[in-house]
């Protein structure tokens, strides 16, 4: 039986850990050959391309350098482009946090968080965008989060680049629905990974508490969402924003 992803060409940034490493194995395991990149964690990058490549995914790589940097899209691109012969989805998810109350935010924790969640996602879409363009059809899907719908105390930053990502996203629909190519937001809630992970005891209580599903979510459950967006079954579904988070903006 053939996947869902049969020989498609995946790009997952941030996708050796946590979200983006959930998705990545969905997409292999549904036929796609993956590539993922990370900033600095080697051991979880070189974990994840074995796992890729036990999937049947033979060309899986994890490419390593700053969202924040344009230069590095380019290299990623001209990867792409070299190893794979194109790129058929591209999910933006590399991101970070860097939490503190307006009042007391600095200015450079308010730069480096939008320069990797947005600027990230505007630099690859840049040099992504042109070889879907020329193969006049791909699936992109960017990473948002509820933050980014509904805001958070203690997330000014991370939320503004939650919310910019929505309307760089649906921008992107238009001008790129004519070659069909679909732009779509996944924005999670409070899921399970090495970012919640953080957070102390009182904060996950509090967040918990707030799910109507009354459970934290895995990253197998965006995943799941992912793969059908990427899929041929989500041609007709361009520019929506949907929430993964059990209910936790209800
Ligand atoms: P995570 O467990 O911290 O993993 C982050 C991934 O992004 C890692 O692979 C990391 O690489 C990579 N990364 C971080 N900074 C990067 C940079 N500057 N350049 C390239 N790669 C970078 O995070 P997560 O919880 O899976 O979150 C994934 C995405 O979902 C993020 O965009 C996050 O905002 C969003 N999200 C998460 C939640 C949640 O509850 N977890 C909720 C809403 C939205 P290294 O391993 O090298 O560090």
């Amino acid at each position: 039986m053939s996947g869902l992803l049969e020989g498609k060409r995946a790009l997952v940034t941030g996708g050796s850990r946590g979200i983006g490493r959930a998705i990545a194995l969905e997409f292999a395991g549904e036929g796609a050959q993956v590539v993922v990149t990370y900033v600095s964690n080697d051991a979880a990058a070189a974990e994840t391309t074995e796992s890729l490549k036990k999937l049947g995914s033979e060309k899986a790589a994890a490419l390593k350098g700053d969202a924040g940097d344009p230069a590095f899209a380019k290299t990623v691109a001209g990867y792409m482009k070299e190893n794979l012969g194109g790129c058929d989805i591209l999910v933006n998810n590399a991101g970070i946090t860097d939490d503190g109350l307006l009042l007391r935010m600095k200015p450079e924790s308010f730069d480096r968080v939008v320069a990797t969640n947005l600027n990230g996602a505007f630099y690859m879409l840049r040099e992504i965008a042109p070889l879907m363009v020329k193969q006049r059809g791909g699936r992109i899907i960017n990473i948002s989060s509820v933050s980014g719908i509904k805001g958070n105390p203690g997330q000014v930053n991370y939320a503004a680049s939650k919310a910019g990502l929505i309307g760089l996203s649906l921008s992107a629909a238009k001008e790129l629905g004519s070659r069909a190519i679909t732009v779509n937001v996944v924005a999670p809630g409070f899921i399970r990974t090495d970012m919640t992970a953080a957070l102390n005891g009182k904060q996950t209580e509090q967040s918990i508490a707030a799910v109507t599903l009354g459970r934290i979510g895995e990253p197998e459950d965006v995943a799941h969402l992912a793969a059908f967006l990427a899929s041929e079954k989500a041609g007709y579904i361009t520019g929506q924003v949907i929430a993964v988070d059990g209910g936790i903006i209800l």
